[in-house]
């Protein structure tokens, strides 16, 4: 393996959230009922004609605007021909003469921080297959046509990468863009993005390729690891040998981690490819990509980078929160609302005239986000749950945080209220009512759950008058705890540490 060097290129095929599918008015949804998404023209019956969905063409243009590639004003369709069964029209209708996208790059980071810029071939649009499903007990198989004519953009690179870290570093970074555009989920798992690999060796400083294989059947970022390393380790034992790597698709094994034989591979003119006859050009107009690139997200470089200039967040904060676009937007949001004015709870900002409104901004933006990097993220870890996937609206986060700040709520309240948010709808302030949580200023209450802890613990104010000053936080939880955690903490503190010294002096005297 150690005079060899790796060559990969990938192929990456992104399912789109499209409410229809490509070329027909079926809906796009996923695990329904099998066969009820379906029509004559994805069923290909004789005589239906297909009309492009301009839903799929936008999600297109924007993934080849954020791919930093050429648009094609004029792209084409044509026809793949080659008959499965999860396939009714006998041909696959895809871009292979004038594809939407021609070049572009995308640039990762490498694990020694450097970066790589990887050269993006070409991206097409595409429809999906049907599935099969084989039941050995039955010995039948059985064909769900729902999936067929589902949105695909298939995106090809240049073989740029020479290891199994680039390779995911740019699946990580697809999988941003289609979640920041928003056309798709980017799930290995779900097989909304899958990936083919193709590899192949050279020995050290050669210029010319190897013969590459095709791996397919990836599903998640530990098989592409594990199918590299075994792939590269296999090829090398029969150049090594003297023999000959043929050009072929294999399918990776979960279960032993070997890559196996799918089929030698077909060359291009066994598809016989020809224009699509059913479907006009696409022409694009430059308002329309001029309308595309003003509907381009803020990627969160660019959106970290503000975060840190505008709210003074550190680049962990940053990272964090624009790591998933529900993060971010949950974030901003919660803050324009807090800032507005617009979240329920007592008003503090009367009692802030001095301080100006960048300041005040900066330090709630800095509390929403120390809540949502410590807390939300424990939650998510917790719950093995993605972000997007809680209950929590920017509306009910905003009134806590309004809550907490004007000393409403003591700070273990308000964290013991955001963990229920995780997954029920609440309403910070209704909870709070209803659960008698707000601090009260009640002296007298206040006094007595002081003399009471005093009574009963008697062990740590003994040792607070011996000299263990941390003896008195222990007290003060109970006090806080006696009163149900309705007490403002700093008024409780104050009043311990008064009663305690009123003690000590009695000691003494
Ligand atoms: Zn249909």
């Amino acid at each position: 393996m150690n005079n060899y060097e790796i060559v990969m290129g990938l192929e990456v095929h992104i399912e789109l959230a499209t409410r229809r599918k490509i070329f027909c008015r079926c809906k796009n949804t996923f695990a329904e009922a099998a066969n009820t998404n379906v029509c004559p023209v994805c069923l290909g019956l004789p005589g239906a004609l297909p009309v492009l969905n301009p839903e799929a063409l936008s999600c297109a243009v924007r993934m080849g605007l954020a791919l930093q590639g050429e648009i094609n004003r004029n792209s084409r369709f044509d026809r793949k021909n080659y008959f499965y069964p999860d396939n009714a029209t006998a041909y696959q209708i895809t871009q292979f003469y004038e594809p939407i996208l021609k070049g572009g790059q995308v640039e990762v980071q490498t694990e020694n921080g450097e970066t790589k810029v990887i050269r993006i071939h070409e991206m097409h649009m595409e429809d999906d297959a049907g599935k099969l499903t084989h039941d050995p007990e039955m010995q039948v198989s059985l064909v769900d046509f729902n999936r067929k004519g589902v949105p695909l953009l298939e995106i090809v690179t240049e073989p740029d990468f020479r290891n199994a870290d680039e390779v995911i570093a740019f699946l990580e970074k697809i999988r941003m863009f289609a979640l920041y555009l928003g056309i798709s989920d980017g799930k290995l798992h779900e097989g909304s993005m899958r990936a083919d690999v193709n590899l192949s060796l050279r020995k050290e400083g050669e210029e010319t390729l190897g013969v590459r294989t095709e791996m397919k059947n990836l599903n998640s970022f530990a098989s592409i690891r594990h199918a590299i390393a075994y792939e590269a380790e296999r090829q090398a034992q029969v150049l090594n040998a003297g023999g000959r790597i043929r050009f072929e698709t294999r399918r990776f094994d979960e279960t032993s981690g070997t890559t196996k034989v799918m089929r030698t591979k077909e060359e291009v003119m066994d598809y016989r490819y020809f224009p699509e006859p059913d479907l006009l050009p696409v022409h694009l107009p430059e308002e329309y990509i001029r309308k595309m690139e003003e509907q381009m997200p803020e990627f969160p470089q660019a959106k970290g980078a503000r975060y840190r200039r505008e709210f003074g967040l550190t680049e962990e904060e940053a990272q964090i929160l624009t790591r998933h676009p529900a993060t971010a937007s949950l974030f901003e949001e919660t803050l324009q609302l807090w800032q507005a004015g617009k979240a329920g709870g007592p008003n503090t900002s009367d009692g802030n005239e001095g301080c100006s409104e960048g300041t005040e901004m900066k330090r709630r933006a800095k509390a929403v986000a120390a809540r949502m990097c410590g807390d939300l993220m424990y939650l998510c870890r917790e719950k093995k749950a993605d972000p997007g996937q809680w209950k929590i609206t920017p509306e009910a986060l905003a009134e806590l945080m309004q809550m907490q700040e004007a000393g409403a709520i003591t700070a273990k309240t308000a964290r013991d209220i955001f963990a229920r948010m995780f997954d029920k709808n609440i309403e910070p302030m209704v909870y709070v009512n209803e659960n008698h949580l707000l601090i009260t200023k009640d002296e007298g209450a206040l006094e007595a759950a002081v003399d009471a802890v005093l009574k009963t613990q008697e062990k740590s104010v003994s040792d607070y008058l011996s000299g263990k000053e941390k003896a008195a936080g222990h007290l003060l939880g109970c006090v806080m705890k006696e009163t149900n955690g309705q007490a403002d903490p700093a008024q409780a503190r104050q009043l311990l540490l008064k009663k305690l010294a009123e003690r000590k002096a009695g000691e003494t005297t």
